[in-house]
């Protein structure tokens, strides 16, 4: 260990050596101090002087025991009394050969490494007393006394930072991921290996572990390797050193991931692209649901209008195309399906032949365009006469209707034929041989298993209006045989 001697001739001076060294004692001050004068002049000892009005160095060294004349000595002192100093050193005997003045302003640059030294020291003698302690422990072994070496070797790099987050010392995976000599880092603050943004992510991390945290981030950092200049990726975190309320620095490990981060990169990449392709193929999926939904819409639309289409068309083939009534088809085909309904619920049926009177007449004195108008409001006045479900009205041929009413007697059958009479005579269609138009009525009404065939019942009804007819028109007539 170097030598060192101190004056205490200038407090405020002296006060600001000592308060770079703030928390130390004034032994561990100076043995810092020393260490760097020392490092400076590659000198394995010195001493070093502090003081501002330092007459004659000699009995100091002198008392010091070191008389050694090739003894470096380090002055440390204010500016202004420089001149004199050196002169009285350089002319005074026994004083060393070299000689190292450090005015107030090299002085300013000497502080910050005295304390980085001073607290890397701490640290050190914490890390010494751990070490002991776990020596001291039966089961560690020998390999724990060489936990500086395993570190200092240990593949990801390791900054040990002082409170002021100062470099202390680094290992040697830290030499390349920084891109710095272990010899050349106290003077550094890691800080300057990062950008602004970096540094801010460094500094709450370094903060949190200060404050307590045992451990902290780690954060993904892209750096640039200073010899290749190729970028990489460290992963950065901090571990505090020290126990809460005693913290004495922290620890920062680095650890280079490139890697790493390029693996997990092209699976990211890969997992992109097959999202994309997933994305692209749901798209499309997507596009082919919308097109079929749409054809779905149009072959729903189109088998809507084609239902409408065939309806119309069953209605164009079962109807009357002047009257609306329905046809003489459908007659055929409805009077034989209600007259077996009929038998087979026991229940009466009746069928009304209807005949417009002079009709004839009435054509060729209007015209056949007014004949037909006259036509489609006669059946108008027909088709009101079928009032229950079941019942309807049929052109049967020329101007002669036939009326279906299943479940109906004579007598009910004859109310309907009697409504149709007195609702033309109130229509009151004039005609030019008789009051009005009128139409003449035959009924026939059968019930049950003695119902006759369909022709038979229109045979009746038919039978009937010629005697409608022969009684003088204008009337309705029920069948009776004979
Ligand atoms: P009756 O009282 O005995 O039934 O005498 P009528 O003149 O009505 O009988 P007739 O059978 O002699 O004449 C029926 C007329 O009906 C003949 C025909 O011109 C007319 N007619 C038949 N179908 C149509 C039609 O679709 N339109 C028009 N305008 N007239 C028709
Ligand atoms: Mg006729
Ligand atoms: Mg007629």
């Amino acid at each position: 260990m170097p030598d060192v001697a101190a004056l205490d001739l200038e407090p405020a001076f002296v006060n600001r050596v000592r308060d770079a060294g703030a928390g130390l004692s004034c032994s561990e001050f100076h043995d810092s101090a020393a260490f760097i004068m020392d490092d400076q002049l590659k000198a394995e000892t010195c001493a070093v002087l502090v003081g501002a009005s330092l007459v004659d160095p000699l009995p100091l060294l002198t008392s010091l025991g070191r008389q050694d004349r090739d003894m470096p000595v380090v002055v440390l002192r204010k500016s202004h009394d420089l001149r004199d100093l050196k002169t009285r050193l350089r002319f005074a005997p026994g004083i060393g050969r070299q000689i190292r003045i450090w005015d107030e302003a090299e002085f300013d640059d000497i502080i910050p490494m005295i304390h980085a030294f001073a607290t890397r020291k701490s640290t050190q003698a914490a890390l010494s007393r751990g070490l002991a302690a776990a020596a001291r422990q039966p089961s560690i072994g020998k390999a724990d006394y060489e936990l500086d070496e395993v570190l200092s070797n240990a593949p990801i790099g390791i900054a040990v930072l002082n409170p002021q987050g100062e470099i202390l010392a680094i290992n040697r995976s830290s030499e390349s991921l920084l891109g710095w000599s272990r010899s050349r880092v106290r003077d550094r603050k890691l800080a300057e290996r990062f950008n602004a943004e970096q540094r801010l992510v460094m500094e709450e991390m370094i903060a949190a572990c200060l404050k307590g945290d045992a451990i902290s981030g780690p954060h993904r950092f892209e750096l640039r390797h200073v010899v290749r200049g190729e970028p990489m990726i460290v992963q950065v975190s901090a571990g505090r050193i020290g126990e809460i309320g005693a913290v004495s620095g922290c620890a920062v490990y680095l650890d280079d991931i490139t890697d790493l981060a390029e693996a997990q990169n092209e699976v990211e990449a890969a997992r992109a692209r097959l999202e994309d392709k997933v994305a692209a193929r749901t798209r499309a999926m997507s596009a082919i649901k919308a097109r079929l939904e749409q054809r779905g819409a149009e072959l729903e639309r189109s088998n809507d209008e084609l239902k409408q289409a065939k309806a119309e068309l069953e209605q164009l083939t079962v109807r009357d195309g002047l009257t609306g009534l329905y046809n003489r088809r459908y007659l055929d085909l409805r009077l034989s399906e209600e007259s077996s309904r009929m038998q087979r619920m026991n229940s009466p049926m009746a069928v009304l032949m209807i005949d417009i009177d002079h009709f004839k007449a009435y054509n060729d004195t209007l015209g056949h365009v007014e004949g037909d108008v006259c036509l489609t409001q006669v059946a108008q006045v027909i088709s009101a006469a079928c009032r229950r479900s079941g019942e309807f009205a049929a052109r049967y041929g020329g101007e002669e209707f036939s009326v279906v009413l299943p479940g109906s007697t004579a007598d009910e059958a004859l109310v309907a034929a009697q409504r149709i009479i007195e609702q033309l005579a109130e229509l009151d269609i004039p005609h030019p041989t008789a009051s009005h138009v009128t139409v003449s009525i035959g009924i026939e009404s059968a019930t049950g298993p003695g119902m006759p065939a369909p022709g038979e019942l229109i045979r009746r009804a038919d039978k009937a209006l010629y005697a409608s007819k022969q009684a003088g028109r204008n009337r309705a007539t029920v069948y009776s045989a004979g």
